[in-house]
């Protein structure tokens, strides 16, 4: 019974008003097995991965709690189309009431931009467009009762310079938060594959400096970008360098999340090849050390990882397993 009416919430695309009535009696049902973990001890981290809004918002909530999850990224809309349609009151409500009978709070998740946008493009018309679309995205956080949307810097097309692109992210980061009221832009560093800006912390501080609305900007941490980009994460203790150098650039009391992805790609390669974890040039230990390290409990750790068939157990490892 419980598949057939999670099915039904998951096929349904327009009359979120009419099923919210089924997600209800759903969710009361599923809440009766909410024990299921209760034998590995208090996990405290905040893990899981990045899931679907097919068929409606809420079923990125549904698909964590069904995964184990106590964190989950999510896209607020398609994320390769400009325009999506504005959120209507029925799906908010759908979304907010899922997260609070599922017991998700907003900083268990991770909202991601849309792959479009480009906030440091010199072309004048281009950039305007990514803003236009980066305000809607942190708008749209907004409404749904979130905090965290996290973004890449953009690239700078090869065009201009480095630095002038990452003046010309900062002033567009300036504008979409004096349009908005309460959303973290966090930004995330890149493996700086092509003409990718943010691949050095040294780069994000440069970033951060330049903005003027500081007390929301906020940074995620891919470790599989990280890795590329020449940050060697294959260890617990080159990963603890890397922090320190994190930490001294921009402070760790910045860091608002984190995408725990193992890589494809080698060190220093400069290649955006997410892997699952444990099966790529990083390994488990760096991400079992994470998954008890206290620094990281408050944040949401989402993972980008390849196989969404062992999504399960790559949580229940990094949530419960490490401890015991
Ligand atoms: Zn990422
Ligand atoms: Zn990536």
């Amino acid at each position: 019974m419980i598949e057939k009416l999670l099915s039904a919430v998951k096929e349904n695309t327009t009359k979120e008003v009419v099923l919210n009535v089924i997600v209800n009696m759903l969710l009361a049902l599923i809440l009766i097995d909410i024990s299921c973990f209760e034998d590995y001890g208090s996990p405290m981290h905040m893990i899981g991965p990045h899931t679907s809004i097919a068929g409606g918002i809420q079923n990125a909530v549904i698909q964590a709690y069904e995964l184990g999850a106590s964190a989950f990224g999510m896209f607020t809309k398609n994320q390769r189309q400009w325009v999506a349609k504005p959120l209507e009151e029925e799906m908010i409500f759908l979304f907010t009431d899922t997260m609070k009978k599922l017991g998700f709070s907003s900083d268990q998740v991770l909202v991601h931009d849309s792959y479009l946008i480009n906030l440091g493009n010199p072309d004048s018309e281009k950039r305007e467009k990514s803003l236009n679309a980066f305000i809607d995205e942190l708008k749209r956080v907004e409404q749904l009762g979130l905090t965290l949307l996290n973004f890449h810097p953009g690239s700078h097309v090869n065009q201009i310079e480095a630095k002038d692109s990452l003046h010309l992210v900062a002033q567009s980061l300036d504008i979409a938060l004096s349009e908005t009221e309460s959303a973290i832009a966090v930004i995330e560093n890149t493996a700086g594959q092509g003409s990718n800006l943010g691949s050095s912390f040294e780069e994000l501080a440069y970033l951060l400096e330049h903005c003027t609305h500081q007390d929301r900007i906020g940074f995620c941490i891919d470790t599989c970008h990280a890795h590329a980009a020449g940050y060697d994460m294959s260890t617990p203790e080159t990963f603890e360098s890397a922090i320190q150098r994190f930490d001294e650039l921009i402070g760790l009391n910045r860091l608002r999340g984190m995408h725990l992805n193992d890589a494809k790609s080698e060190k220093g390669s400069h290649l955006d090849r997410h892997e699952s974890l444990g099966k790529g040039t990083i390994g488990w230990p760096t991400f079992e050390y994470i998954a008890k390290d206290e620094r990281f409990a408050s944040i949401p750790l989402v993972l980008e990882t390849i196989n969404s068939e062992i999504w399960k157990e790559e949580v229940q490892h990094l949530r419960f397993e490490v401890w015991k």
